[in-house]
C-alpha cells in the first residue's frame, strides 16, 4: 500500500474499520465490532478474503479499538508496522464550519462536540471513536471527514427553510444533507462511466441503504439533497419517516400528550418501512410482497414513489440530467426498487433496460436512453481515505 489510512466509523454501540489505500481507494482489511458495552460483543475481521469472528465482552470503545489492534496483530500486518499515514474518522455533522476534511486537534474536537445538538444520535458516538483513537495512536494525524461537507455547495434556494431568521442565525436551522462521501464518490464514478469529466455532467445519485438520500449533482457540485437539518427528512427509510407535515408532531403532542423525546424516537426509529411493512430488511419485504402481503406491497409502492418524486424534481432542479446512479444496499441490489422508482419517468428521458436491470448493470438503461441509468457500488471508506490523503499532501 502506498498511503495506508485506517478509516474508523464509530457508532453508539458499533465500530466499523477499514485499512484503505488512499491512492487506490482499495481496502485490504476491514472489520465490524458490534454490541459494544454489552456482555457479548462480537468482532468480525476480514483480511484478504479470510474472515475471523470472536465474541467477548468489550466494555467500551477503548476496549473495542484495542481488540481491533489485536485482530490486526493476529491476522495480516500489525497496525504499528503498516506504515499508516493517518487515522480518518467519519463524522456525521460538520455544521456550517466543516466543509472540508480537517486534521483533528483539541479545538476541532470541541467544535465537533459543539455540533452534537444538531446530530445527537451520531456526533457523540463519532467523538468517542476520535478520543480513543487519539490516545491509541498519539503520533498519527487524525482526520475528520464529514458527511455534510459535500453539500456545502447547495445554494440558499435549496438549503434555507422558510422559517424565522433567528432559527438559522442562533440555532443553525437550515438544510445540511448527509451521505456526502457516498454522493461525492458515486457521482464522480458516474461521470467516469460516461467517459466525461465530472464538471461536464449532471448526475442524480440515489443512495438507498437503511438510511437513504437522493442528491442532485450539477457539474460535480451538490445543488440539492433530500436530507435536511438531520437525516430524518426526505425519502422513506428503514426506520425513518422521511418527509412529513411537521404539524403531525404538534397534533400528537396535543392529542395524546406525547413527549418530544417519544415523537423523536418514533419518527427516527419506529417509522419508515418498519411502520409500513413491519420489517426493515428490503429482501424480506420484497419476498412478503411477492407472497401477497398487502402491507408489504403498499410499503414498496410508497418507498418507490417517494424516490421517483425526488428524481423527477431533481431532473427539474438540474435542468436535465445526464445520469442517474443507484447505490448502497438497496440501490445496488434491488432491481425491483430501481424499476419501481423509475417506472413513469420515460417522459423525462429515462428508458430502463429491464434485462440489464435484472442482471444488476452497471448500465441499466437502453443504449438510446437520453438519461443513462447506472448501478454503482459505493465506497465511503475509500472516499474518506482518499480525501484524507489529499488533505495531508497539501
Ligand atoms: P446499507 O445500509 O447500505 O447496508 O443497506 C441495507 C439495506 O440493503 C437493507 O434494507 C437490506 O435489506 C438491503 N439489501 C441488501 N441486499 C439486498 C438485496 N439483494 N435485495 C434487496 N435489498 C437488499
Amino acid at each position: 500500500m502506498s498511503a495506508p489510512v485506517l478509516v474508523i466509523n464509530s457508532g453508539s454501540s458499533s465500530i466499523k474499520y477499514q485499512l484503505v489505500d488512499g491512492e487506490t481507494q482499495e481496502a485490504s482489511t476491514s472489520g465490524l465490532i458490534e454490541r459494544v458495552g454489552q456482555s457479548e460483543s462480537t468482532l468480525t475481521h476480514r483480511h484478504e478474503g479470510e474472515r475471523t469472528e470472536r465474541t467477548e465482552h468489550l466494555a467500551d470503545h477503548a476496549a473495542g479499538l484495542e481488540a481491533m489492534v489485536a485482530a490486526f496483530e493476529e491476522h495480516g500486518t500489525p497496525l504499528a508496522e503498516a506504515g499508516l499515514i493517518a487515522v480518518a474518522h467519519r463524522v456525521v455533522h460538520g455544521g456550517e464550519r466543516f466543509v472540508q476534511p480537517v486534521v483533528i486537534d483539541d479545538e476541532v474536537e470541541q467544535a465537533i462536540e459543539g455540533l452534537s445538538s444538531l446530530a445527537p444520535l451520531h456526533n457523540p458516538a463519532n467523538l468517542e471513536g476520535i478520543r480513543v483513537a487519539r490516545k491509541l495512536f498519539p503520533r498519527l494525524p487524525q482526520v475528520a471527514v464529514f458527511d455534510t461537507a459535500f453539500h456545502a455547495t447547495v445554494p440558499e434556494r435549496a438549503h434555507l427553510y422558510a422559517v424565522p431568521n433567528a432559527w438559522r442565525e442562533e440555532h443553525g436551522v437550515r438544510r445540511y444533507g448527509f451521505h456526502g462521501t457516498s454522493h461525492a464518490y458515486v457521482s464522480r464514478k458516474a461521470a467516469e462511466m460516461l467517459g466525461r469529466h465530472p464538471k461536464e455532467v449532471n448526475v442524480i445519485v440515489a443512495h438507498l441503504g437503511n438510511g437513504a438520500s437522493v442528491t442532485a449533482v450539477e457539474r460535480g457540485r451538490s445543488i440539492d439533497t433530500s436530507m435536511g437539518l438531520t437525516p430524518l427528512e426526505g425519502l422513506v427509510m428503514g426506520t425513518r419517516s422521511g418527509d412529513l407535515d411537521p404539524a403531525i408532531v404538534f397534533h400528537l403532542h396535543r392529542r395524546i400528550g406525547a413527549s418530544f423525546a417519544d415523537l423523536d424516537a418514533a419518527l427516527n426509529k419506529e417509522s419508515g418501512m418498519l411502520a409500513l411493512a413491519g420489517q426493515i430488511d428490503m429482501r424480506a419485504i420484497e419476498a412478503a410482497a411477492r407472497e401477497g402481503d398487502r402491507a408489504a406491497q403498499v410499503a414498496l409502492e410508497i418507498y418507490c414513489y417517494r424516490i421517483r418524486k425526488y428524481i423527477g424534481s431533481y431532473i427539474a432542479a438540474l435542468g436535465g440530467a445526464d445520469a442517474i446512479a443507484f447505490t448502497a444496499g438497496i440501490g445496488e441490489n434491488s432491481a425491483e426498487v430501481r424499476a419501481g422508482a423509475l417506472g413513469s419517468l420515460v417522459a423525462l428521458g429515462v428508458r430502463l433496460d429491464e434485462a440489464a436491470n435484472a442482471a444488476g448493470g452497471p448500465i441499466i438503461s437502453t443504449p438510446g436512453s437520453p438519461i443513462t441509468v447506472m448501478v454503482i457500488p459505493t465506497n465511503e471508506e475509500g472516499e474518506i481515505a482518499s480525501q484524507t490523503t489529499a488533505l495531508l499532501r497539501n
